[in-house]
């Protein structure tokens, strides 16, 4: 098995696959969001510790400066960031800024959507 292999299979995997077989008109839901939220906690801790890994070996081999790798982590933060704050408009396909959006009773859309269907009355 592959590190590659070894992060995808994840206990959060197991855990949704548990809860997507178990639905039905039995299944708790608040025990199934704390079931998903124990989850995310082990799967949030197992990837920090295979990143501290990775960055270690990077590391004590020499072959990246620790510096570097900090400028670029921060790099990938603010790119995700930035993409993170990005709203897909279904009725236009532009992304746009979260912040310019409007939610209707049909769903969410982008202020130019919004305004235009509010002339279209
Ligand atoms: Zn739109």
């Amino acid at each position: 098995m592959s590190f590659k292999d070894l992060l995808q299979d994840s206990e959060l995997a197991r855990i949704d696959a548990q809860h997507t077989a178990a639905d039905g008109a039995t299944t708790d839901a608040m025990g199934t969001l704390a079931g998903q939220i124990a989850a995310l906690r082990q799967e949030v801790a197992r990837q920090n510790v295979a990143l501290t890994v990775l960055t270690q070996m990077l590391i004590e081999r020499g072959g990246v400066d620790a510096s570097q790798l900090k400028a670029r982590f921060d790099q990938g933060m603010s790119r995700a960031a930035a993409e993170a704050s990005l709203f897909t408009c279904p009725r236009c396909k532009q992304r746009v800024d979260k912040r310019r959006t409007q939610i209707t009773a049909s769903g969410t859309l982008c202020d130019d959507c919004y305004r235009a269907v509010m002339l279209e009355g």
